[in-house]
């Protein structure tokens, strides 16, 4: 059975999930990151610019109050106070440029500046070195790397944890199915993940056990009523072996020849009613049964069917009343709704004494159509009635009866095949009621 040995394709849906997941989560902190480095890196940018216009401001208005004395003066008390060195630098007209000031090691590229023109258009400008922004900005991108790291790290690990408990149950649930299929026990059943919750799973579990459930339902009845059917063909195949072979082993004689030979047609039919009866409620319960459906009254088919038994009834001394009902029209295969109120009748007549009544009524109700066959008979023993529609089943109290135990095995499987039901009701040693109920014929 390879479907059950497959090795899963490369990558395993477990692994893909992993990946999704961490993707997803790595690329969503990693926009995080960047954009929280950008924004600092912006902000510090944003600082430095804001100090240097400000001292341009002190300074431009120190050079307009007292000139370049002043000015030098400013920036050298300033200097003293401040921790980092400016750079800065006054052209005047002449365009000849004093430097003030300048940072130690100063690399004029890695320099912001910033310039103001006076009101007698000298030029004051200042500048400051970004070695301590960039030396910031290269720690903080260090920690973000670390961060970073630590970020894909614990996406691979949640990754893998997530979705290994994700698919844990259902790794649980493949090797449980596979286990079943090959050794074929359907009493095994997949545990549920024990969490006591209702996840997709375990429902999923449960419904998968209650669908093993079903199957080992049907498939006990199935041997159940191949054994029966074994068992039943047992006896007459047995006797017609025993009559054939007795008249081989007597001396030759034509009348006694032909005797066995109609004893063996005799079983032979025996068995041939059985099997088709047999098929013929396998096809109605497996819903291939071809049925004939047309408009039919009910009480017409009654009336045949009863019809059928009156003389039988009348020789036992049973009295077999049809109740003229109402017009009810139902469709179905006239010959199969013949066979049900037929059997129905039949057992009627058969587990009913002398002197006891069958009734039979045609009933309807809003939407349904009843057929009701009701007798004062022996009645059914209340352990034996669930088992009653049993393939070859045979009450206790019927041996002495001919049948074989199909009867009402086949009316069930029509009457369900006709979307109706059957149910019954009886009483031991006072009589038993089988009611049909059938859709009626939509006008
Ligand atoms: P059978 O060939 O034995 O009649 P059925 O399938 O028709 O087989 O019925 C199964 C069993 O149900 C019978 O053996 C009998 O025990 C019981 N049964 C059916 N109909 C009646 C009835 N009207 N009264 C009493 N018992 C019945």
């Amino acid at each position: 059975m390879s479907y059950v040995n497959r090795k899963p394709r490369f990558p395993t849906f477990g692994l893909r999930l992993a990946l999704w997941y961490a993707t997803l989560f790595v690329v969503g902190s990693m926009v995080i990151v960047f954009l929280t480095y950008w924004l600092t890196a912006a902000s510090l940018a944003q600082r430095d610019r804001q100090i240097i216009s400000s001292k341009l401001g002190d300074y431009a208005s120190a050079y307009q109050r007292g000139g370049l004395g002043a000015l030098a003066d400013t920036v050298r008390a300033e200097q003293r106070t401040a921790p980092e060195r400016l750079f800065v630098r006054v052209v005047d007209r002449g365009a000849e440029a004093l430097v003030l000031s300048q940072p130690e090691g100063w690399d004029p590229a890695a320099l912001e500046t910033a310039s103001l023109r006076l009101r007698d258009g000298t030029l004051v400008q200042v500048g400051k070195s970004t070695d301590a922004r960039r030396d910031l900005l290269a720690r903080f991108r260090a920690a973000l790397g670390i961060v970073t790291l630590t970020i894909v790290l614990v996406a691979l690990t949640g990754g893998f944890v997530v979705t290994r408990s994700a698919v844990l149950p259902i790794r649980r649930l493949t090797r449980a199915v596979g286990r079943i299929i090959r050794t074929g026990r359907t009493d095994e059943r997949v545990p549920l993940s024990g969490e006591g919750s209702d996840d997709a799973i375990d429902e999923l579990t449960t419904l998968f056990n209650a669908m093993l459930d079903r199957i080992e339902g049907l498939v006990t009845a199935m041997r159940g009523s191949l054994d029966n059917v074994s068992h039943d063909l047992r006896t007459p195949l047995t006797r017609l072996r025993g009559t054939a072979e007795m008249a081989l082993a007597s001396p030759p004689d034509v009348d006694r020849y032909r005797e066995a030979l109609a004893d063996c047609v005799e079983e032979s039919d025996r068995v041939l009613v059985m099997l088709n009866t047999l098929m013929d409620i396998s096809e109605a319960e497996s819903g291939a049964m071809q049925l004939h459906r047309e408009p039919l009254r009910l009480s017409d088919v009654v009336a045949r069917a009863v019809d059928l038994y009156r003389d039988v009834a009348e020789s036992k001394g049973v009295v077999l009343t049809a109740h003229p009902p109402a017009d009810v029209v139902v469709t179905a295969d006239q010959t199969r709704l013949e066979q049900v109120a037929a059997n129905l009748i039949d057992n009627a007549v058969k587990y009913t004494p002398a002197s006891g009544r069958v009734d039979v009524d045609v009933l309807r109700q809003s939407d349904r159509a009843f057929l009701r066959v009701r007798d004062t008979g022996v009645g059914i023993r209340p352990d034996e009635l669930p088992r009653i529609w049993d393939r070859l089943f045979r009450g206790d109290a019927s041996r002495a009866e001919r049948g074989l135990g199909l009867g009402l095995s086949l009316v069930r499987a029509v009457v369900e095949a006709h979307g109706g039901t059957v149910d019954v009701t009886s009483e031991l040693g006072k009589g038993s009621t089988f009611t049909v109920a059938l859709p009626i014929a939509p006008m």
